[in-house]
């Protein structure tokens, strides 16, 4: 049997990219055929959280300075230790001149003052990856150009203004992926995406309990290429969607925005999931002729499911679900009555084909709700009820009887409880 000693270093520095960084080190001390594998791995995640900052930051320094792989394909720092800006420039710097194409800069402490970017980054011109969080972008250089940036995650990113969030993004011309975490902060009021290049793009800023919008924040997005767009957004008064294209799958739970205006940036979507502000009388658009995968949130949907339904003529598939955040605030502004429709939507009659209830509770609209859909699908093949954790097993039967007992116009239709 062939002894593990005998590989390459090439073969046992894949084995140990899969391990963690503090574990390749220590595979040091196996033998003298180990001494010095673990200086060609390259990569250096780190952890902070069981170090103290004086031996993690010797950790790093340590790693940085004996590593010798060709380049270095990614450094990682998960740190909750406090150091000092002068500490990230070094560590950056060392990276950047190894050529590193994946950076990690995670502050997991919020009470500490943000990072600045060590400037090394800004014109770190083959970096592939940037995750921050909890760091500080005041100025962009002149010379600033990450020309081979395509994954870039902001979590918790102070920007000083407007425009330096406006000119960070228009140095990266390839961007394709975009994470924004937290972005909202008295400086900067329009938080403005505009990337020609940009095709994922997740904006999450959450809060628990309600709480008002923040007057004149919002953000703008204009992003031709746009294929995934999903924005968890509890205070942004405006959201503005330019030059979106006609593929993109979209997933918006909003408190505050205008929902009108939003979706009537979204009539060629192809998919939706939303969780927003009703305001239906208003809504006066033109169908959403492209929609065929619809879901919406449980707790606010009854206002929307009759727009949805007519001005749906292609959906296939609808499903009701609790989103992420189970505390979905719109429902203040929900009524509590389903009214059916005038006429039966188009989409009943020749496209839906599955309805998919999550946290199905039995409330006199839910059961009125299912009735239709199930007198009036004609091509529907398949009704799934999940059942919400609080109801008892009696409860339930009695449930699964009455909805199995309701007419099917669709002699396919098939019902499942879970
Ligand atoms: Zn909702």
């Amino acid at each position: 049997m062939a002894n593990i000693n005998d590989l390459s270093n090439d073969l046992l520095v894949k084995i140990l990219l899969s391990i963690p960084t503090k574990d390749i080190v220590a595979t040091s001390l196996l033998s003298k055929r180990w001494r010095s594998v673990w200086k060609l791995v390259p990569k250096i995640h780190h952890d902070d959280c069981s170090y103290t900052a004086t031996a993690s930051s010797q950790f790093i320094e340590k790693f940085l300075q004996l590593n010798n792989a060709p380049f270095l394909e990614s450094l990682r720092l998960r740190l909750e230790k406090n150091y000092t800006p002068r500490d990230y420039e070094r560590w950056v710097n060392v990276a950047v001149s190894r050529n590193v194409r994946e950076l990690d800069l995670l502050r997991n402490v919020s009470y500490l003052r943000p990072m600045p970017l060590p400037t090394s980054v800004f014109t770190h011109e083959t970096l592939v990856v940037l995750r921050l969080k909890h760091a500080l972008i005041e100025n962009v250089p002149s010379a600033t150009l990450l020309r081979c940036l395509k994954d870039l995650s902001l979590r918790d990113v102070i920007f000083s203004s407007d425009e330096t969030v406006d000119r960070f993004l228009t140095c990266c011309p390839v961007l394709e992926t975009l994470e924004v975490v937290l972005w909202i902060s008295r400086k900067v009021k329009t938080f403005a995406i505009r990337v020609p290049s940009l095709q994922r793009l997740k904006i999450s800023s959450l809060v628990a309990g309600y709480q008002d919008a923040w007057k004149d924040h919002g953000f703008v997005v204009d992003a031709p290429c746009l294929k995934y767009l999903e924005i968890v957004d509890h205070f942004s008064e405006f959201c503005s969607l330019v030059n979106v294209t006609e593929e993109v799958e979209a997933k918006l739970q909003l408190r505050h925005c205008d929902s009108e205006k939003l979706l009537g940036s979204l009539i060629s979507a192809k998919s939706l999931a939303l969780c927003l502000k009703p305001q239906m009388e208003s809504y006066t658009k033109a169908d959403f002729d492209q929609l065929v995968s619809l879901e919406l949130c449980v707790t606010c949907s009854l206002d929307w499911l009759n727009l949805s339904l007519s001005h749906s003529p292609k959906l296939r598939a609808l499903r009701l679900t609790l989103f992420r955040d189970p505390g979905c605030n719109n429902i203040r502004h929900v009524r509590t009555k389903w009214e059916k429709p005038s006429c039966v939507p188009e989409c009943l009659m020749l496209s839906l084909e599955s309805v998919e209830w999550v946290y199905y509770k039995g409330a006199q609209e839910e059961n009125d709700v299912v009735k239709y859909l199930l007198k009036n699908g004609n091509l529907l093949e398949t009704m799934s009820i999940r059942f919400s954790v609080s109801i008892q097993m009696e409860e339930k039967n009695r449930m699964q009887m009455k909805l199995e007992s309701m007419p099917r116009s669709s002699s396919k239709c098939q019902l499942s409880f879970t």
